[in-house]
């Protein structure tokens, strides 16, 4: 059996004597893709932000890539990683959130230039081709001097995600990717994603896209109150729910 993409085993954290997460439990096989929704608040964001290194989980067990996250294990002991251990482990995990968070004064070649070569110091011009490449796989081939102001924010959103895969990350984390754009252009984000997911890589994506998680998903986790109520195959998840949580949540979002 193959180690899994990101495994959580009874993961707690707190803000403040709150516990948003309470104690959850997620398995990522893989190659495959796994949808996260929930109301708000639930914890959605926070689980991302853990498996990223972006916040300290509190107790529990959470791996990525069979490695424990912000540890390592040296001789049965654990030690805690410094700053550039942590920061290497964050570049192989690429995120896109719901704003684009473009570099506003870079056009779109530079921002998908620039992580390749100041983070894994790649040469300009190789970066630069890398960059071409990622551009027209999202089907923006026509936009590398634009800058993000210049974009609508389906292109804007698909330009994050070049930049991202221009990292070569192993898993892909995308929080509520198309929440902030405008009905008629979430298409085309979910459609690079799709794509995306198609080419293997591994994704943990929060949305309130019911079709997208229906059709793409391999499983299906709903967190509320910081808890994983519900999870499996989101065709029968989302078809027949079993808790009244899931129920009422489905029946405000569909
Ligand atoms: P979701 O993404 O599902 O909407 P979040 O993970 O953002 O939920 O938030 C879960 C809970 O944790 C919320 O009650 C939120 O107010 C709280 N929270 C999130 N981030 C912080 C923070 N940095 N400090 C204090 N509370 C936070
Ligand atoms: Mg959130």
């Amino acid at each position: 059996m193959t180690t899994p993409m990101v495994e959580a085993r009874g993961v707690r954290k707190s803000y403040a004597g709150v516990e948003v997460l309470k104690s959850v439990d997620l398995t990522v096989t893989r190659g495959e893709v796994t949808c996260l929704i929930g109301p708000s608040g639930s914890g959605k964001s926070t689980l991302l932000r853990c498996i990223n290194h972006l916040e300290k989980h509190d107790s529990g067990e959470l791996r990525v890539d069979g490695q424990l996250i912000g540890y390592e294990a040296r001789d049965g002991k654990l030690y805690e990683l410094n700053d550039k251990q942590i920061c290497g482990e964050r570049a192989q995990i690429g995120m896109v959130f719901q704003r684009f968070n473009l570099f506003q004064h870079l056009t779109a070649l530079e921002n998908i230039t620039i992580g390749q070569v100041k983070v894994k110091g790649v040469d300009v011009e190789v970066a630069k081709a890398k960059a071409r490449e990622l551009l027209s796989r999202v089907g923006l081939e026509n936009k590398e001097k634009h800058y993000p102001s210049q974009l609508s924010g389906g292109q804007q959103q698909r330009v994050a995600i070049a930049r991202a895969l221009a990292m070569e990350p192993k898993l892909m984390l995308f929080d509520e990717p198309t929440s902030a754009l405008d009905p008629e252009l979430v298409g085309e984000v979910l459609d690079v994603m799709k794509d995306l997911a198609r080419s293997g890589m591994t994704m943990i994506v929060v949305t309130h896209e019911m079709n997208f998680a229906r059709e793409v998903a391999n499983t299906l986790y709903f967190l509320d109150g910081g808890v994983i109520e519900e999870s499996g195959d989101p065709r029968v998840v989302l078809t027949s729910p079993k808790t009244e949580r899931l129920r009422s949540f489905l029946s405000k979002v569909l």
